[in-house]
């Protein structure tokens, strides 16, 4: 938004938007370097997961980063994932993230466990590799904070309450960039807030961090962005893609606008949030997915985060989307073997506000369970194709007896035979962690203008506008590019020229 001789209610050195793990990052590195920050945030200081409290995507995550310990195979598996060498090749020459920002990313992402470890937080390795076979995988190790992603933000919350740099306004959302007739933008219109009552405008002297996450709960971005619609999110709900409005208004370039870490989630009328549901259980026990017309469609194992995208295809013929909704059908067994949410490490996502009962009792008795005494019973409750949905389970029963799946390939271990009745099905959507999309940046994090120029005193950083496209490298690639781009942008704003009078 271009003012004419704005009038500013406060005045800082750098103003981050968003106070999530990768706003947090930049803050401390920014304020270390000895620059005056404030943090604008929407929601209200809270310490629990009630809806409205500070409860960021970074407080619900599972708290796992990725943590890279050799740089040529680390930036060989990302320059492979980014022009998915394990596919089809993209055509643009630097693929889906770009070789500069692969290589800053790399750089800086070396440090985040020493960066971290000094800076107090607590964690314990928990894997080695990473989710694609490509070359490269073998330099990953990951980590997890001790309580999640909860305990992660507690801890950057001390360190923030500690640091004199900092203030923090909440319930303060960002609603326009300011700008002077050069496109440069000088500060932050925010509305009214605990600490004040109207809007305010900020000056920020060394530039504007957006870090404000993505659009996971944006019905309209959702729909005319991702490759399918509905697509439901387990993170916080606050992630409304308020940047990509305020970018888009000062020029900025959006990219990876289609692309979602994701897989399939259950989402239930009761809460905005999505569920992620544990099909295994805690022995193996026998389950199948099928589409909407009781078909399999696909190789059931776990699939990382991207099995979203094989629910994207559509009928040309129908004119439908026969994946959206899917179902995962069970047996007894796993039914009553254990929890079907409970998430192996940490209560994360919606699970932190909704207590799963034991024996999944209270989940069927308010229909989120679907029950059928027979398999046909269970097909007509789904308003499927009886005959499909039998013919589906007698199949594979029988691909369970051979030890092979010809169709897709399960492995062996995993083909347990569906039996024990009564039957159950959850309905399942697209959707899963976050979307990826948002402003286009380098690899110093200045945001760019769709020219690629830099767009002077503004800023991105995390999840909006991360540097990851249509896959995702592993579980914690998104903490890890928090961590690293957020001390890597926040030194750079950090470092800025104070402006004097810019108009
Ligand atoms: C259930 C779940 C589990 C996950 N597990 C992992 C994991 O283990 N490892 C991993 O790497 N990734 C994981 N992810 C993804 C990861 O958590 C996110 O990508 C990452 O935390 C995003 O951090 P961020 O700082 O960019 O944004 P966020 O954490 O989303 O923070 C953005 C902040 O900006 C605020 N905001 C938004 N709009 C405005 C506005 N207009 N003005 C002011 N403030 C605003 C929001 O309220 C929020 O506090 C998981 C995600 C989910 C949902």
């Amino acid at each position: 938004m271009l003012v004419l001789d704005p009038k500013w209610d406060l005045e800082t050195d750098v103003v981050i938007i968003g106070y999530g793990s990768s706003g947090a990052v930049a803050a401390l590195t920014a304020a270390e370097a000895g620059a005056k920050v404030t943090i604008l945030e929407k929601q209200r200081r809270g310490t629990g997961p009630e809806v409205g409290n500070h409860y960021s995507t970074s407080h619900m995550s599972g708290g796992v980063y990725l943590q890279p310990t050799e740089r040529e195979a680390t930036i060989k598996y990302f320059r492979a994932m980014s022009r998915m060498e394990s596919g089809y090749a993209t055509t643009t020459e630097h693929g889906w993230s770009g070789d500069d920002l692969i290589d800053a990313y790399t750089d800086e992402a070396l440090h985040n466990h020493e960066w971290l470890e000094a800076h107090g937080f607590v964690m314990e390795k928990v894997g080695e590799g990473a989710e694609h076979n490509l070359p490269g995988v073998e330099s990953f190790v990951s980590y997890r904070f001790e309580r999640s992603g909860v305990g992660m933000m507690r801890r950057f919350e001390e360190l923030i309450d500690a640091e004199p740099n900092i203030t923090v306004l909440y319930t303060t959302p960002a609603t326009r960039l300011i700008t002077n007739t050069s496109g440069e933008v000088l500060g932050v219109e925010a509305a009214a807030g605990e600490t004040n009552p109207q809007t305010i405008t900020i000056r920020a002297n060394r530039g504007v961090l957006m870090a404000m996450g993505g659009f996971e709960f944006d019905e309209d971005m959702k729909l005319n962005y991702l490759k399918v619609y509905p697509t439901y999110f387990t993170g916080s709900e606050a992630t409304t893609g308020d940047g990509v409005r305020m970018a888009t208004e000062v020029g900025a370039q959006m990219w990876h606008m289609n692309c979602a870490s994701a897989r399939i989630v259950a989402k239930f009328p009761e809460f905005p949030n999505a569920f992620s549901l544990w099909m295994t259980g805690v022995r193996p026990t026998p389950y199948i997915l099928v589409d909407k017309y009781g078909k399999r469609f696909t190789n059931e194992k776990f699939k990382g985060h991207t099995l979203y995208y094989e629910l994207t295809v559509f009928d040309s013929h129908k004119l439908d989307f026969p994946r959206v909704p899917c179902y995962w059908i069970f047996d007894t067994k796993r039914m009553t073997s254990a929890k079907l949410a409970a998430a192996g490490g940490g209560v994360t996502g919606a699970m932190g506000r909704y207590a799963w009962s034991s024996g999944n009792v209270d989940e069927l008795a308010r229909g989120w369970i679907i029950k059928g005494d027979t398999l046909e019973e269970l097909a007509e409750k789904l308003e499927m194709p009886v005959e499909n949905l039998v013919q589906t389970v007698q199949t594979y029963n029988g691909y369970c007896e051979e030890g092979v799946d010809p169709e897709f390939d399960r492995a062996q271990v995993d083909l347990l035979p569906l039996g024990e009745a009564p039957y159950y099905a959850v309905r399942m959507w697209p959707g899963g962690p976050n979307t990826q999309g948002g402003a286009r940046h380098n690899a110093q994090g200045q945001i760019l203008d769709m020219y690629d120029r830099p767009i002077p005193g503004l800023y991105g950083s995390g999840e909006f506008g991360s540097l990851f496209g249509m896959l995702y490298p592993s579980a914690g690639g998104n903490l890890s590019e928090c961590f690293a781009m957020g001390r890597v942008v926040g030194r750079e704003i950090a470092k800025n020229r104070v402006y004097v009078g810019a108009k």
